[in-house]
């Protein structure tokens, strides 16, 4: 590869459901490198499997990659001078590869039923031998080839893998050498046609000029196969693209990454209320590192700092507690303005206000006593509700903790004291408290304000209580005493 040649990196997802973790993480670690060095950033659906591969599945990977800002240069929607992007538009084009194989005698039309190839595998472990095609239809006589049509049979093209082995130098491992006796030869298209993954994948990344192959390490196996359609296609060694495999992200308990250890689909996470430059911050950890034990870095910041040599070949530990931590942090940093946006979004999606005037008059004075504090948006619902609703009750669970004489107590105390108070704003309030609850009663302040922060919010888990107290104003905040010490 000569040295001014642009970097073309392809982000080339099968989607068979939402995209998860694991691929966000790759499409991550490619848009970066593409970013980083000025090259292009492809996206390319890889839907030859239209079994698995449902629109509405490419449409929200589409959605996904969007909505956390990794934006394509060449791909659906915005197209590009290799297109389509979309594999299961480019079935001609495997097709005319296939048969120029075939032509070339680098692939060969193999008849054997899946019922024969099974009985031979049986056989080889039997013996011991590595399992995998044996060869069989590499020479057919054309009478045997006649035979086999005369009895229907359809042929499947498979590809000759010479002997000897591959060796390649990947970006994050080093020297990976496979031999080719462990790698028999492999099929490239079905009997009805089809193309297969290793086809369709390799003419493709030399179609479209691909120069590095960023991806999971779960491919690596593949990668002697495409080097091998690299060579039937008369690619020169130097053109060969390099590839980089990507370490595995491990679950919790240092599994691989599914369901049952962590919870996989990039869509869960927007539904939980994560932001899109909190996952990508994460995400970029999972196996790079900026350097110098940083761990809060902007988009830009990836963009700048990312680079092969920085990633590692161990694998990555999913830790949601430090995605949490990271969400909180750039829940902080949004400015006002955006924070609002989200809170606007989520309250009314949880149908908590419909975002009239006065409640948005209303949110815009809450809102920055919570930024402070939540670790999702998803949060944000929950702890301002008391503030919106028409009408107001307390949580059951949080009723049966002041159904006793001492918070009865401290609630008619604490009407008593705010009811006569003329400057209703949260210091005068926590003035007031302080001196009846603690000094005076000589509480502890959970005891104190528990029962209060209950009364007013309905639940244990609020804002801070004076501000609670002043956002919702006295004569509410007094009824809902009342109402309270009614309830007890
Ligand atoms: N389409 C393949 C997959 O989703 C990945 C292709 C590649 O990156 O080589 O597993
Ligand atoms: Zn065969």
């Amino acid at each position: 590869m000569s040295a001014q040649k642009q970097v073309r990196v392809r982000f080339a997802p099968s989607p068979t459901g939402d995209l998860h973790v694991g691929n966000i993480r790759t499409a991550l670690f490619d848009w970066a490198y593409a970013r980083h060095t000025g090259g292009k950033f492809i996206f390319r659906i890889e839907d030859t499997d239209r079994e698995r591969v449902t629109d509405e599945y490419i449409q929200a990977a589409i959605q996904t990659l969007k909505w956390l800002g990794l934006n394509w240069d060449e791909g659906p929607e915005v197209g590009g001078p290799f297109g389509p992007y979309l594999q299961s538009q480019r079935l001609d084009i495997y097709t005319e590869w296939a048969n120029k194989f075939l032509a070339q005698k680098d692939a060969y039309h193999c008849y054997c039923s899946a019922e024969e190839l099974e009985e031979r595998r049986k056989v080889q472990m039997a013996k011991n031998q590595a399992p995998g095609y044996d060869g069989k239809c590499r020479d057919l006589s054309s009478t045997q080839i006649e035979q086999y049509k005369a009895q229907g049979r359809k042929p499947v093209v498979r590809m000759k893998m010479p002997a000897g082995e591959t060796v390649f130098t990947d970006l994050i491992r080093g020297e990976v050498k496979f031999e080719h006796k462990y790698v028999p030869d492999f099929v490239l298209m079905r009997a009805d046609g089809s193309p297969l993954y290793t086809l369709a994948v390799a003419v493709d990344d030399v179609l479209m000029k691909v120069t590095h192959i960023l991806r999971g390490e779960d491919l690596l196996s593949s990668t002697p196969r495409q080097i091998r359609v690299y060579q039937a296609m008369g690619v020169a060694t130097s053109d060969y693209p390099a590839f980089a495999h990507l370490p595995f992200v491990m679950g919790q308990d240092n599994a691989k990454l599914s369901k049952r250890n962590g919870e996989v689909s990039i869509a869960w996470y927007k539904d939980a209320g994560y932001l899109p430059e909190a996952i990508c911050n994460y995400l970029a950890l999972l196996g790079w590192s900026p350097g110098d034990d940083v761990e809060n870095v902007t988009m830009q910041q990836i963009c700048d700092l990312f680079t092969v040599e920085r990633v590692n070949s161990s694998p990555a530990r999913f830790d949601m507690k430090k995605l949490q931590a990271i969400n909180g942090d750039k829940i902080r940093a949004l400015s006002q303005e955006n924070f609002l946006t989200y809170a606007k979004e989520w309250l009314v999606k949880s149908k908590v206000i419909s975002a009239t005037e006065s409640e948005i008059a209303l949110l815009k004075r809450a809102l920055p006593i919570i930024q402070e504090r939540v670790a999702t948006l998803a949060e944000i619902p929950q702890l301002l509700k008391f503030l919106f609703v028409k009408t107001f009750e307390i949580e059951t669970e949080s009723l049966t903790q002041i159904k006793n004489d001492s918070a009865k107590e401290v609630l008619q105390k604490s009407l008593a004291v705010l009811a006569q108070l003329e400057n209703w704003n949260h210091s005068a309030i926590e003035t007031e408290l302080r001196k009846l609850l603690i000094e005076g009663m000589g509480l502890k302040p959970r005891v104190a304000f528990g029962p209060v922060r209950i009364a007013v919010t309905g639940s244990t888990i609020s804002p801070p209580l004076f501000e609670s107290l002043e956002l919702l104003g006295k004569p509410e905040s007094i009824s809902r005493i009342e109402s309270a010490i009614k309830l007890i």
